[in-house]
Protein backbone atom coordinates (compact mmCIF):
# COMPACT_ATOMS: atom_id res chain seq x y z
CA UNK A 1 0.00 0.00 0.00
CA UNK A 2 1.38 3.37 -1.24
CA UNK A 3 1.14 5.96 1.40
CA UNK A 4 -0.62 9.35 1.30
CA UNK A 5 0.23 12.40 3.11
CA UNK A 6 -2.63 12.91 5.75
CA UNK A 7 -2.32 16.57 5.04
CA UNK A 8 -2.10 17.04 1.12
CA UNK A 9 -2.86 13.48 0.15
CA UNK A 10 -0.16 13.14 -2.18
CA UNK A 11 1.25 9.92 -2.77
CA UNK A 12 4.35 8.52 -2.05
CA UNK A 13 7.24 9.05 -4.86
CA UNK A 14 10.38 8.49 -5.12
CA UNK A 15 10.61 12.28 -4.90
CA UNK A 16 8.20 12.64 -2.44
CA UNK A 17 8.90 10.20 0.45
CA UNK A 18 6.21 10.01 2.75
CA UNK A 19 8.67 8.76 5.40
CA UNK A 20 7.54 10.67 8.30
CA UNK A 21 4.93 9.74 10.68
CA UNK A 22 3.43 12.29 13.41
CA UNK A 23 4.43 10.26 16.53
CA UNK A 24 1.07 12.10 18.51
CA UNK A 25 -1.52 10.89 16.03
CA UNK A 26 0.32 8.50 13.69
CA UNK A 27 -0.29 10.33 9.98
CA UNK A 28 1.80 10.18 7.59
CA UNK A 29 3.49 12.55 6.33
CA UNK A 30 4.77 14.53 3.44
CA UNK A 31 7.69 16.65 3.64
CA UNK A 32 5.98 19.30 3.07
CA UNK A 33 3.57 18.98 6.10
CA UNK A 34 6.22 17.08 8.28
CA UNK A 35 7.36 19.38 11.58
CA UNK A 36 10.30 18.13 13.39
CA UNK A 37 11.35 19.28 16.07
CA UNK A 38 12.83 18.04 19.69
CA UNK A 39 10.10 16.64 21.38
CA UNK A 40 10.42 16.08 25.82
CA UNK A 41 8.13 12.63 25.07
CA UNK A 42 11.34 11.32 23.41
CA UNK A 43 13.40 12.25 26.60
CA UNK A 44 12.26 9.74 28.61
CA UNK A 45 15.05 6.63 27.05
CA UNK A 46 18.28 5.99 28.74
CA UNK A 47 20.92 7.57 26.61
CA UNK A 48 18.52 10.25 24.85
CA UNK A 49 19.44 14.14 24.97
CA UNK A 50 17.73 15.84 27.70
CA UNK A 51 16.23 18.55 25.21
CA UNK A 52 14.14 15.57 23.47
CA UNK A 53 14.53 13.75 20.25
CA UNK A 54 13.36 15.04 16.61
CA UNK A 55 10.15 13.72 16.52
CA UNK A 56 7.71 13.90 13.20
CA UNK A 57 4.15 16.22 13.92
CA UNK A 58 1.58 17.23 12.33
CA UNK A 59 0.41 20.83 12.38
CA UNK A 60 -2.55 19.53 14.07
CA UNK A 61 -0.27 17.82 16.36
CA UNK A 62 2.22 20.75 16.52
CA UNK A 63 -0.74 23.06 17.70
CA UNK A 64 -2.29 20.98 19.98
CA UNK A 65 0.59 19.71 22.09
CA UNK A 66 3.59 22.09 21.39
CA UNK A 67 1.94 25.61 21.20
CA UNK A 68 4.95 26.87 22.39
CA UNK A 69 7.15 25.36 20.43
CA UNK A 70 9.08 28.74 18.76
CA UNK A 71 9.52 29.95 22.10
CA UNK A 72 11.75 28.54 24.70
CA UNK A 73 10.53 25.32 25.79
CA UNK A 74 10.25 26.06 29.74
CA UNK A 75 7.59 23.14 30.80
CA UNK A 76 8.76 23.04 34.54
ZN1 LIG B 1 1.60 16.81 2.48
ZN1 LIG C 1 -0.50 14.43 14.54
ZN1 LIG D 1 5.25 15.84 20.03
Amino acid sequence: MAWECAECNVRETDSTPIDSVCHHCGKPLCPDHVYRFADHAFAEFEGDPPEGRNAAHCVDCRTTYHQRVRGSARRR
